[in-house]
């Protein structure tokens, strides 16, 4: 019988074996991979067990469609479903011009208050990419995703409103701001941050990764950049004291080896771990980072191993979360069934691993891995690999599923 997944009150899943699943298939392209990656998970599901668990999917409304239905972009009635069922899955959606939201997916992540956007990086053989290693880069972002500079505080510069900023600042804080200056606000709260740190540090426990980077960019902004990564040590210690070290510990009182079971919790200068994540990435296994430094490390990594059109990401919180493709709705090829599914098949594989359905997700992974190896690839890979045979997003689903 198809029931809710329930969350215990120790963050634990209750996954029946016919979980209803929310899915919003999106704008653009987002329907053509969304029908291919719905045939992939179906199919490694019944594959993995033998009927025995299935998925009852719950489509809800958000975007373009919802607008033309509804005349609302994002409706609370959809917000409500996704946090009542506690995991779901969504397309790209379009980021609506003039309406007064800023991005549906911005919204998702506030309301829900998915404080973790998560996105693992790992190379796939053969696919395209600018490394000669890419396959030491294996590794995991946990980007805070609900303050910086994304929460949105910010004055047009000439406004009457930028004009009581800065004589604020003049008058009552002593500094002085450009006249012709926008300004905006950059809050990075302890509470937020430690959350997110925690998140990144139980990560690692869980999956016996040596190292948690912090980024941040302290040297300049030491009150919320140079907090975030205080406050991560913090938490490393308040709460994981007994399974983490810090970097200063490993060389001080372990002589540089890293004792059994302990992660090894390090910072890093956001600029220089750009340089590091190329130069050294076997050193780098879990990343915490504020908002905007994880937006550009994510797609930074991604591009690493390939691009954005075979990476997977989750927006995960304390009470819900929605995994989602990466890349945009890529309105030129909207109903070409032209687009790579990958990202969105392998945030199914994440969603999987997320509910405890490992054997399904494995298989997913493994059978995306050879069908790429066997060149069978959407024009985005095949017009990068010699002698790839080009196939349709559906076609690429269906390659999927016959190497699971
Ligand atoms: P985009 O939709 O990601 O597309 C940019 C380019 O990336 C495409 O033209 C295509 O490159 C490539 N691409 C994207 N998805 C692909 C896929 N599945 N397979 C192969 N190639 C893919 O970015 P955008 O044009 O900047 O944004 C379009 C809309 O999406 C905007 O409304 C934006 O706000 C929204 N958006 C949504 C999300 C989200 O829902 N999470 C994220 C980003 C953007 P080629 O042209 O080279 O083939």
């Amino acid at each position: 019988m198809e029931q809710k997944i329930t969350k215990n009150a120790d963050g634990t899943l209750n996954v029946p074996d016919m979980p209803v699943i929310p899915f919003i298939e999106g704008d653009g392209t987002g329907p053509d991979i969304w029908r291919a990656a719905k045939r992939v998970m179906d199919s490694a599901v019944e594959r993995a067990y033998s009927g025995k668990r299935k998925i009852s999917w719950l489509a809800v409304p958000a975007g373009e469609k919802a607008w033309r239905e509804t005349g609302e972009w994002l409706s609370d009635k959809t917000l409500d479903t996704l946090r009542e069922y506690v995991v779901s899955i969504k397309g790209p959606l379009t980021t609506p011009v003039g309406s007064g939201i800023r991005s549906l997916n911005v919204t998702i992540r506030q309301k829900l208050d998915l404080y973790a956007c998560v996105r693992p990086v790992k190379y796939i053989e053969a696919v395209p990419n600018p490394m000669k290693h890419p396959e030491k880069v294996d590794m995991v972002v946990f980007r805070e995703n609900t303050e910086d500079l994304y929460a949105g505080i910010e004055w047009e510069a000439g406004t009457p409103e930028v004009r009581q900023v800065i004589s604020f600042l003049k008058e009552k804080m002593g500094v002085e701001v450009a006249e012709d200056s926008g300004i905006g606000i950059k809050p990075m709260s302890e509470k937020n941050s430690k959350r997110l740190a925690a998140r990144a540090i139980s990560y690692a426990i869980e999956h016996c990764l040596p190292t948690v980077t912090l980024m941040h960019k302290g040297n300049i902004m030491k009150f919320t950049e140079g907090a975030f990564a205080k406050w991560g040590y913090a938490v490393a210690k308040e709460k994981f004291g007994g399974k983490t070290i810090t970097e200063k510990e490993l060389s001080d009182t372990y002589n540089g080896v890293r004792p059994e079971g302990k992660v090894v919790i390090k910072d890093r200068i956001a600029d220089m771990l750009f340089q590091q994540v190329l130069l050294r990435p076997e050193e780098f296994h879990v990343i915490a980072t504020p908002n905007l430094n994880g937006d550009y490390l994510s797609d930074a990594l991604a591009a690493q191993v390939g691009g954005l059109g075979m990476a997977p990401g989750a927006n995960i919180g304390d009470d819900c979360a929605v995994f989602e493709a990466t890349h945009g709705t890529a309105p030129k090829y909207a109903g070409l069934d032209k687009v790579n599914p990958g990202s969105l098949i392998l945030s199914g594989a994440m969603m999987f691993d997320y509910m405890g359905w490992k054997e399904a997700a494995g298989l997913i992974r493994n059978a995306v891995a050879a069908a790429v190896k066997s060149g069978t690839v959407t024009y985005d890979l095949a017009r990068q690999i010699q002698g790839a045979k080009e196939v349709k997003c559906s076609e690429f689903a269906e390659a999927v599923i016959e190497r699971m």
